[in-house]
């Protein structure tokens, strides 16, 4: 079914700072089945497999997943074209979701070249569809763009807010060096009911005041970074019914992988380390994080 999915979609390699393209094996599978809840598989990465399409297709990146016990993942995008994608590919397969969006980083472009209210029309149109469960990747990201391209974020990111609302569905925010503006543009114009840090990357500080305001905490490859205290300092303090766990792959390799493609399929390496820091099971962690998933997304199938 997922050989539907066009291949023309597939985007450029994700080659940069990659010291080792080979796919790292499948770790020892989880005996409690968790879900990513952010990943961009229409990013090609790493060597060709024989099958034409560089990197891994989707079945084969699903295929791996359910093999360690990744039963889903959730789809996310940024632009038009794989916010189209994650369409596709949901509808394509069970063991997806969708998330649609223009990326903070996306959207100066967009408004740059006039079309900011088309491509958030499209995003628009492409939530309404069932296999949609979430607008996202938004928010603000102040590493990546400067004066005067934020402007174009803000409005972005309030118009996307407003869709998850329109829509009823949850809500994936991207959040880089832009703490206090994202935190504060969620309370003056409200949050959606399910919103979504995907990659935390605040501290202790921050995740309690996300976790006051019910909002959901996704840690990252990086929380297993020798540099990223900060990370698990947030992970300690934030509720169980609060955490989920994500790959962002290709990108953010947990260790001692970095270097190497990530995949959906490496989701076990960063619970086991979650639950170690927790002091947790990994299996009670599991569980934890798939029935946090759930009430996020919905069902899968
Ligand atoms: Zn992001
Ligand atoms: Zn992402």
């Amino acid at each position: 079914m997922s050989d539907a999915i066009p291949e023309t979609y597939v985007r450029e390699r994700a080659t940069d700072g990659r010291k080792d393209l080979r796919y790292p094996p499948l770790p020892d599978p989880l005996a409690v089945p968790v879900y990513d809840n952010h990943c961009h598989l229409e990013i090609a990465d790493g060597p060709s497999t024989g099958s034409g399409a560089q990197g891994l297709t989707l079945a084969e990146q699903l295929d791996r997943a359910q093999a360690v016990g990744i039963l889903g993942v959730v789809q996310a995008s940024g632009d038009i074209e794989s916010s189209r994608w994650a369409v596709a590919a949901a509808e394509a397969d069970p063991r997806v979701l969708a998330a649609v969006a223009i990326h903070p980083n996306d959207a100066p472009t967009y408004a740059a070249a006039g079309r900011l209210d088309e491509a958030i029309a499209v995003v628009d149109e492409l939530a309404a569809r069932p296999r949609t469960r979430a607008i996202g990747e938004t928010g603000l990201d102040y590493f990546r763009t400067e004066e005067p391209g934020r402007a174009a974020q803000h409005a972005s990111f309030e118009a996307h807010i407003a869709l998850a609302k329109k829509h009823g569905i949850a809500m994936q925010i991207h959040d880089r060096d832009a703490h206090d503006d994202v935190l504060s543009t969620l309370q003056r114009v409200g949050a959606p009911e399910r919103t979504v840090f995907h990659c935390f990357s605040g501290d202790a500080a921050m995740a309690r005041i996300c976790a006051e305001a019910g909002y959901y905490l996704s840690f990252a490859g990086n929380v297993t970074f020798k540099n990223a205290q900060n990370l698990r300092d947030a992970l300690a303090v934030t509720p169980r019914e609060r955490i989920l766990v994500e790959t962002d792959a290709p990108f953010l390799t947990p260790v001692p992988l970095r270097g190497r493609p990530n995949a959906p399929y490496l989701i076990p390496l960063t619970l086991r380390f979650m639950a170690a820091e927790l002091g947790l099971d990994a299996d009670e962690l599991g569980a934890q994080i798939a029935a946090n998933t759930l009430e996020v997304y919905g069902s899968f199938a």
